[in-house]
């Protein structure tokens, strides 16, 4: 198909995310993708600065993960996960057992990011029925966050920025604290600490879980807090019989700095969901991880009920153990296009490569700081956010990065990066150059 047919049926049939039926804005046609970058179908190409969703880390056709989808195509791409098992999944459940804080082992593998959460949710909810308290049944969170689109998922979104008032009488009614106060580095803020506290004490009869994503609200607005919140959380969950949900999707494997957001506070949650960088961005995957606690409570009443279709996919699972392989391999653009890697994964070669592109991200971003309608620069780890004093034009703040060679996807006030670790400096100064120009646009 030619591109302007394919944009054009796209245009009239395809819904896309977050979409009119028909689109208002035609989308860019993409040929293929290598290393950390897209090309078009005109022939263009842009540096990914949003690794499809926080989710190609180690960019495009990549050598081993292309060779860890190829190989287990040809063992089987797909068998039920019911009564069978295999070893792409089970080397895949003994890693993040291994790689996430001590005490989550017992592991879900599903689809995708929103249905981990739906299954965190479950697992809260029949953990403290299994414990004879149906009663607890509410979830708890702060406002700010985002943990997907299916609708347990969306209860606990920011009721503002969420579009719960699409849902009003559809969506169970959660307890909002207010958002945590902005800065990874800012002191903790105890009147916020008590505020906390005491939601969770107040409602604690009704509680099955508090949910949140850990040291980086994500979709929900780009936001950084101090990691101590999370210890407090830990804490007054754990006194009032309450679950702790750490939904790290977005921050899992690296993104903020540390494997998982959590171990910046050095708390484990009884429930950690995953997803998006946990295939490397090559297939769908998530999982819910939970404490022998939780499992026991939830097997005391019989079963954990959720068994999707495609649970545990092999080929998933075989570029996910492949992808978390490279995670130790020194995560360079040299890396991404040689043969072969480390892996092992505690070498921490991500860790080199997060704290490159962090340097990057500060130095390219720094003189945006001040311009005319910029409220706020900020940085974490291989994540940079630039917040205008306004909504963001999408279509021009778009067009303006592409002209600079770079694919960007501003939101509400917000153009914001997490690009592939393996993007070079000049990669990196790039997509700055880029959000300077679609600031400027936008
Ligand atoms: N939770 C968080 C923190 C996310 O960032 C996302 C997706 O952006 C989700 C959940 C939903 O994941 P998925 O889009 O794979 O359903």
């Amino acid at each position: 198909m030619r591109a302007e047919e394919i944009a054009g049926y796209d245009r009239a049939h395809v819904w896309h995310p977050y979409a009119p039926m028909p689109a208002g804005v035609p989308p860019y046609v993409v040929e293929s993708a290598t290393g950390v970058r897209l090309r078009l179908a005109d022939g263009r190409e842009l540096v990914d600065g949003m690794s499809s969703w926080w989710s190609a880390i180690h960019g495009y056709r990549h050598p081993v993960l292309d060779a860890a989808v190829t190989d287990q195509l040809g063992r089987m791409s797909h068998v039920m996960f019911g009564g069978l098992t295999h070893e792409p999944a089970v080397t895949l459940a003994r890693t993040l057992v291994a790689l996430t804080p001590p005490g989550l082992e017992h592991v879900f593998l599903c689809d995708s990011g929103s249905v981990s959460v739906e299954v965190a949710i479950k697992m809260a909810l029949q953990y403290q029925r299994g414990r004879g308290r149906p009663d607890k049944r509410r979830l708890a969170t702060w406002r700010g966050g985002y943990h997907g689109d299916t609708f347990h998922p969306m209860s606990v979104c920011d009721p503002e920025g969420g579009m719960h008032h699409l849902w009003t009488g559809v969506l169970p009614r959660q307890i909002f604290a207010p958002a945590p106060p902005d800065g990874f580095d800012a002191p903790l803020d105890d009147a916020y600490v008590a505020t906390l506290t005491d939601a969770v004490a107040r409602h604690a009869d009704e509680l099955a879980a508090v949910i949140v994503e850990p040291v980086v609200q994500g979709a929900g607005g780009m936001r950084f807090h101090n990691p101590g919140y999370l210890r407090v959380l830990r804490e007054v969950t754990a006194a009032h019989d309450v679950l702790l949900i750490f939904d790290e999707i977005a921050t899992g494997f690296g993104r903020t700095g540390a494997l998982f957001a959590a171990d910046h506070a050095g708390v484990t949650p009884d429930v950690m969901c995953l997803g998006k960088a946990l295939t490397g961005g090559y297939l769908t995957l998530a999982a819910a991880l939970c404490t022998p606690e939780v499992a026991r409570g939830i097997s005391a009443q019989g079963v954990l009920a959720h068994g999707p279709t495609f649970m545990g996919n092999p080929l998933a699972c075989a570029v996910a153990n492949a992808s978390i392989g490279l995670l130790g391999a020194a995560t360079t653009p040299a890396a991404a296009s040689g043969p072969g890697a480390d892996r092992d994964a505690a070498a921490g070669g991500w860790a080199a490569a997060v704290d490159r592109i962090e340097a990057g991200l500060r130095a390219g971003l720094a003189p945006l700081a001040g311009a005319p309608g910029v409220v706020d620069v900020r940085v974490l780890g291989a994540i940079g956010v630039v917040q205008l004093d306004r909504e963001v034009d999408m279509a021009a703040a778009t067009a303006a990065a592409v002209a600079e060679g770079v694919w960007l996807r501003p939101f509400r006030d917000l153009i914001y990066t997490m690009p592939p670790y393996v993007a070079a400096d000049e990669d990196v100064a790039r997509i700055t150059r880029a959000i300077g120009a679609a600031a400027l646009a936008a």
